[in-house]
């Protein structure tokens, strides 16, 4: 089966966050025993109790409590919901040396690449162990690799996690935190403020507060972003009842993405001290910080040996991604891990994703090389 024809059977498997990804899982299964690999699956029921499996699949190795493997690729097996009007989301499409289809980009292509490099080697030649990696529930928080990670299956010294960079290595990420923000007040009359204590009011100080540590945080820099700090935005703001009423809660989302280096939760500290300000000033101040996602950054030296060697497989110099991928759960399991894949991130996640057949097969061979180079 070609590249082109793996994507095919892939992309007609629909693999969407909130449905199993059993199917999938199978297939790939079946593609990992037949190229004789040991394959092992890590199922779990997710928070609504559909049943997600991660496998990982082993090339001169056996499952043990020590195994440990010398290059791992790495790609997530579900995509984003697609719209009702896409017909053709779930049927491989070619249009002018295009393929497309829901996943075809994010990261389809990169599994059907990593399948194609691993069987164009004669695996009996391998001196150093080679992993295939395929995670549930990326899309929805990354989950399947944070429990992959917490599981430790194997170690692995280097890293490819597929993610649509148009096969620029990426060597390093921001993190990304959420946190949902109550404040509460009393609820009264408008026409009597002091019968309440407006949770609007108290809310817009404590985001004057975050816009000040928003610019706290351009002074720490991370060169090889854009932009080159720490970013935080508050998306989303509910609060009151009436327009008459003295609003009694008020609730935000505070988000931030993090430079690595910079310990994750730096933006959260700042806030808590601006808490604690308000705190003295208006004594029934009430602020309730909860945080949903701590997602951390990563970063792997710029002259480690999988980044030169991709830098020069790739002839494209290494440089930074700003969303989120599974590169921090591969440095959990001890790798040097770099972000890489065919198609582009500003396609990714929209009506009429696709990826292009040459950067397909361009990608085949890249893997191919950087097995050879790692594992022979
Ligand atoms: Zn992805």
């Amino acid at each position: 089966m070609t590249a082109k024809e793996t994507l095919a059977q892939l992309v007609s498997i629909d693999s969407v966050s909130a449905r199993s990804n059993v199917k999938i899982i199978s297939f790939l299964e079946k593609r990992c025993e037949s190229m004789g690999l040991a394959v092992k699956k890590f199922p779990y029921a997710d928070d609504l109790g559909i049943e997600k499996v991660n496998m990982v699949a082993l090339a001169g190795a056996e499952f043990s409590d020590a195994t440990s493997v010398e290059l791992a690729l790495v790609g997530h097996t579900d995509t984003v919901p697609y719209d009702s009007n896409w017909t053709e989301a779930t049927t491989l499409v070619e249009r002018d040396g295009r393929l497309f289809g829901r996943g075809a980009c994010d990261t389809k292509g990169f599994i059907s690449a990593a399948l194609l490099a691993t069987e164009s080697i004669d695996l009996k030649l391998l001196h150093k162990p080679l992993a295939l990696i395929f995670t549930a529930d990326e899309e929805v928080g990354l989950i399947g690799a944070k429990r992959l990670a917490d599981q430790r299956p194997l170690r692995a010294r280097y890293s490819i996690v597929g993610e649509p960079t148009s096969l620029q290595p990426m060597r390093a990420g921001k993190g990304y935190c959420l946190t949902d923000i109550v404040v509460r007040g009393h609820e009264g009359h408008s026409a009597y403020p002091v019968l309440g204590a407006s949770a609007i009011f108290r809310a817009a100080r404590v985001i004057g507060h975050l816009e000040r540590i928003a610019e706290d945080l351009k002074s720490r820099l991370h060169e090889s972003f854009d932009p080159p700090y720490t970013t935080l935005n508050v998306g989303l703001i509910r609060g009151g009842t009436a327009k008459n009423v003295i609003a009694g809660e008020c609730r935000f989302t505070l988000e931030w993405r993090p430079i690595p280096g910079q310990p994750s939760n730096y933006p959260l500290e700042l806030l808590q001290k601006a808490l604690a300000e308000e705190k003295k000033l208006d004594n029934g101040f009430e602020c309730e910080v909860v945080a949903s996602r701590d997602d951390k950054g990563f970063e792997v030296p710029a002259d480690s040996q999988i980044v030169k060697q991709l830098e020069t497989i790739s002839g494209k110099t290494a440089g930074t991604v700003a969303f989120g991928t599974e590169a921090a759960q591969m440095i959990e399991l001890g790798a040097e891990a770099v972000v890489m894949g065919p198609g582009n991130i500003r396609v990714a996640h929209q009506t009429g994703e696709f990826v292009p057949i040459a950067e397909l097969d361009r990608c085949v061979e890249i893997l191919r090389q950087a097995i050879e180079f790692s594992c022979l």
